[in-house]
């Protein structure tokens, strides 16, 4: 690197310096994220950095409040003691907003990705997307207040709903079972909002999710994964090689509308046969339980309700087994057709999925195990997702926060304690 530096013209030496400082800021940063607290001399070894760089670098890093002094760390039991760094999760907030179909979920994690606030809100589909924006921005409002009142900082928002979306323009193109075309969902929230706001990004929440469940799964050296929402429609973010696959318009992933269904039931995307029609959660319910079930309440907790339908599957009620062998039959031949495409080490099963796990993998595995090409799936491994209906806003999240690990130096220094 510093042979490279050397070589280029006198007035871009200073900026490339400055860029390599930036770039290393975020190399300790991301790797106290991932390793835990560790002392500078540790820092020095692992990031092959020099002790006294790493030294000033740790200086900039805790006067801006991203990291501080931690435990002191004895090597064996005569070892010298060393003071570790560990990543300062006090000042600031990655906020995460997930929009559905009739809920919307906030989560705030700090840098260290501790969930700081998680607040789930009921949105009535029939009301429209006004008051749908209005809700949203009321949750926004409250946290951001209250965060302040905390002494803690909000670096940025980051959006998650299902659809085709154009980040530039924080616009939802298309969005089947939200019922949206071409909305304004960044400028919308933006007006309504009365709180001094951070920026606000737009992101696709099957991407996003995937984003949360990688970072759960990257220390077992799974680098690449797909990862299924399970809700009203479903959706996949796919993880190749450690990296989120967009495609080249941003739209990969949109898997739901894979022509699957032999019944050729009509989608809310206004095409038939789609994959979503044989295993999103409306089909699950309608399998499950008569209309005037209270498990088909829209107005009751999806949580309860599901509850309520694995309870049933736990005591044997025909009907919610045979519905549950349905979806997991129709998730098996989709995971199949992804399998073949992109050999994953591990499909993860988010949202409803992963809460009716136990009644779904053994059959959807067995399917997949049938379909695929390669023997054994490729290797490729069903697991539920620990998550849950946490992880499309806890990826974005994740992602508000990003900006701080791409760029330490763009944190303000912290206010010196009182
Ligand atoms: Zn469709």
């Amino acid at each position: 690197m510093n042979q490279h530096a050397r070589a280029l013209p006198r007035q871009q030496d200073g900026a490339n310096r400055a860029s390599i400082r930036r770039t290393n800021l975020g190399l300790i940063l991301r790797h106290l994220r991932t390793a835990g607290p560790r002392s500078r001399t540790e820092l020095a070894e692992d990031l092959g950095l020099p002790k006294a760089t790493i030294s000033s670098l740790a200086n900039e890093l805790i006067d801006r409040g991203l990291i501080r002094e931690g435990a002191v760390q004895r090597e064996g039991a005569i070892g010298r003691p060393r003071q570790a760094v560990e990543l300062d999760g006090r000042r600031l907030c990655g906020l995460g907003v997930e929009i559905s179909v009739d809920y919307a979920r906030m989560i705030g994690t700090d840098l260290r990705g501790a969930t700081i606030l998680d607040v789930t809100i009921t949105i009535h589909p029939a009301a429209g997307t006004e008051a749908m924006l209005d809700a949203v921005a009321g949750m926004l409002d409250e946290a951001l207040l209250r965060l302040e009142e905390s002494g803690i900082e909000v670096v940025g928002i980051t959006v998650a709903t299902p659809g085709e979306i154009d980040r530039d323009a924080g616009v939802v193109l298309f969005a089947a079972n939200l019922g949206w075309s071409n909305l304004m969902v960044v400028a919308g929230l933006t007006e309504r909002i009365a709180a001094d706001i951070p920026p606000i990004a737009l992101g696709n929440d099957a991407k996003l999710g995937a984003i949360a469940e990688y970072a759960v799964v990257e220390a077992q050296g799974i680098h690449d994964l797909v990862y299924l929402t399970g809700e009203v429609g479903i959706g996949a973010g796919i993880i190749v090689n450690g990296r989120l696959m967009q495609g080249a318009a941003g739209f990969a992933g949109e898997v739901g509308h894979i022509p699957l269904d032999p019944a050729q039931e009509l989608c809310a995307c206004g095409r038939r046969g789609c994959w979503e029609t044989m295993t999103g959660l409306e089909t699950l319910m309608r399998l499950a339980a008569d209309p005037d079930d209270p498990v088909r309440n829209p107005n009751r907790d999806l949580v309860d309700r599901l509850a309520e339908i694995r309870d049933r599957a736990d005591d044997g009620d025909a009907r919610s087994l045979a519905a549950l062998d349905r979806i997991a039959q129709g998730l098996g031949l989709g995971i199949g057709v992804l399998v073949d495409i992109l050999n994953p080490q591990t499909v993860i099963l988010g949202g409803y999925f992963a809460f009716l796990g136990e009644h779904l993998l053994a059959t959807t595995r067995r399917v997949v195990d049938e379909r695929v090409m390669a023997p054994r799936a490729g290797g490729c491994e069903l697991r539920a997702s620990t998550l849950g209906f946490a992880s499309a806003a806890r990826g974005a999240a994740q992602a508000a926060m990003e900006g701080v690990f791409q760029d330490p130096g763009s944190v303000e220094p912290a206010e010196p304690d009182s």
